[in-house]
């Protein structure tokens, strides 16, 4: 859309700084200024600033050199190309979706220019993977470029992820390749639009430069944006480096920055840690109800702000599987989805301890042994919102336990069963063909449905307006491994119009897109077990 309208841009970036651009707009015949309008208006006539405009600071930068280590991206050998642009994310940003069009955005993302106030860094931290404590981890691939603030006075992190090596790389070659950033890019505004909080995406810079892996890929820069990329693991390496001082610093600065209100608190630390337990309770408990896994869930994969981070081997599941494991190379199953609740309660034991030096020892166990109750509790709560119950009822847990046994039985396909669940009609079993027939055992289900329709009577539910509520619950379309692997597969032939197509459809997840159809659909033979792997 970018290449070639640069003059246009440009004048269409002059007009939306003036106060009467829509007037001028109603004026010309060019629909282009129609466009302008409606994005102004939604706006509401917010100014859209440069490149070298943005509001750069970098208040990580300003903590003790030992959190860091300041470097330079390295620009990749080969010329860089925009892959695709996220304007949802600009907008975070207060930045004008036509800088998108400059040679210096696609430079300024792809490592090899910084923009004013740009003072790249990666960050140090340690954590556990796969239950080993790994003493010095750290951005190795990935570098701070900075923090926006955006006119609302909210703080997003700007990072390239795949810029080059740092020193905490090891034997890794600080690069991502085109196949991981896609992945990433797509499944972090995916689940934006689900309404799971996780770090977000501006765009994907690529390059034909050769990245080695399994096989040859090109490597590629994904800019990363959160509040905070601060990690479970940022807090651990001081903890066990016994290096108490730095970790105060590190707490009253993640408090003063996105915990402000525990500030003044006498139990500030306690209070930090309770509210981190309950957003990672929350979140674990959207990623369950969505049917989505992580994969690697260490302690430095674990966002001290209870958003998704990360994005390598995760997965969408396809047939219901509580084992589901979607990454390849866990072969224990460590993160297989049904563990997903009890590891992040594991982890967050790991970040109890590193708070130890500053936090009562009682509060923080306190905390922990609310964890459960509330991942649970949330979890039941989503569950019962996608099997459209308003009321709270004690058997609704073995109602929905017995749900999911079935559908794990008769290898359901999690996602369109739910949507599909929206058309569930009271009266009789013979209305209910669709969903039947999901099963092999009609009978079965039957004998659920006949539950489900008495639980369902019980509140008075009327079927039509159900089905809108179950609808703006239950997605109509996920990010499947298929579709993911498509847009990648068409990306590496130099066609980047499935990521944008595919970007923008899981914006609205949970509206009915004309001509998608086929993106809602269960995997195809090809696309049922793709193996994905921490290769990236
Ligand atoms: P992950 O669990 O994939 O987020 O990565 C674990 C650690 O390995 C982190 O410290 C990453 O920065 C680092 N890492 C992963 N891939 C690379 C790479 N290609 N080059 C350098 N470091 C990497
Ligand atoms: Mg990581």
């Amino acid at each position: 859309m970018l290449a070639g309208q640069e003059g246009s841009l440009v004048f269409v970036t002059e007009l939306a700084r003036h106060p009467l651009c829509w007037l001028a707009a109603k004026l010309s015949p060019d629909p282009a200024m129609a466009i302008l309008v409606h994005t102004m208006l939604k706006r509401g006539m917010r100014s859209l600033r440069t490149l070298e405009e943005l509001s750069l600071d970098n208040t990580y930068a300003r903590l003790p050199e030992a959190f860091y280590s300041k470097l330079q991206p390295t620009p990749f050998s080969s010329p860089t190309y925009l892959i695709s642009f996220n304007p949802a994310a600009a907008e975070l940003i207060d930045l004008d979706p036509a800088q998108a069009a400059r040679p210096e955005f696609a430079g300024v993302f792809g490592g090899s220019m910084l923009a004013p106030g740009m003072e790249p860094l990666a960050m140090l931290y340690s954590g556990h993977q796969f239950g080993v404590y790994v003493s010095q981890l750290g951005d190795g691939r990935a570098i701070l470029l900075g923090e926006a603030r955006n006119e609302r006075g909210e703080k997003w992190d700007l990072q390239l992820k795949g810029a080059g090596r740092t020193p905490f790389s090891r034997e890794g070659d600080g690069r991502a390749v085109l196949r991981s950033t896609i992945r990433e890019y797509l499944c972090s505004e995916a689940m934006h639009g689900l309404g799971i909080p996780t770090t977000r995406a501006l765009c994907i810079v690529g390059s034909d430069d050769q990245v080695y892996r399994e096989q040859v890929e090109t490597g590629a820069i994904v800019l990363r944006m959160a509040p905070s990329h601060v990690r479970f693991g940022s807090f651990e390496i001081f903890y066990y480096r016994k290096q108490y001082e730095q970790l105060k610093v590190l707490a009253d600065y993640v408090i003063g920055q996105h915990y402000p209100h525990l500030v003044e608190a006498a139990d500030k630390y306690a209070r930090f840690f309770s509210e981190v337990m309950a957003r990672t309770a929350r979140l674990i408990a959207q990623w369950q109800a969505v049917g989505w896994s992580h994969g690697v869930m260490n302690t430095d994969n674990m966002s001290i702000l209870g958003i998704t981070l990360d994005y390598g081997p995760f997965g969408f599941m396809d047939d219901y599987d509580p084992g589901f494991i979607c990454n390849h190379s866990d072969h224990s199953g460590r993160y297989a989805f049904n563990q997903q609740p009890y590891i992040g309660l594991w982890n967050l034991s790991c970040l109890a301890q590193a708070l130890l030096p500053l936090a009562e020892k009682d509060e923080l166990k306190g905390a922990l042994d609310r964890y459960t109750p509330m991942c649970e509790g949330r979890y039941i709560e989503l569950m019962r919102a996608k099997c459209g119950l308003i009321e709270t009822k004690e058997e609704d847990a073995l109602l929905i336990q017995d749900l999911l046994a079935l559908m794990h039985q008769h290898h359901v396909d999690y996602t369109i069963f739910f949507r599909t669940l929206s058309t569930f009609q009271t009266g009789s079993a013979s209305l209910n063909e669709p969903l039947r027939n999901f099963f092999l055992d009609r009978g079965a289900f039957d004998q659920w449905a006949v539950r489900y329709e008495a639980r369902l009577r019980e509140e008075g539910s009327r079927d039509e307006e159900r089905a809108v509520r179950m609808n703006r619950v239950n997605p109509k379309y996920v990010l499947r491994n298929y579709l993911a692997q498509t847009a990648i597969e068409r990306a590496q032939q130099k066609d980047f119009s499935e990521v944008d197509r595919v970007l923008a459809l899981l914006r609205n997840p949970y509206s009915e897109q004309s001509g998608m159809e086929t993106y809602a659909a269960a995997p195809p033979n090809w696309g049922k077990h793709l193996s994905v792997s921490c290769s990236s």
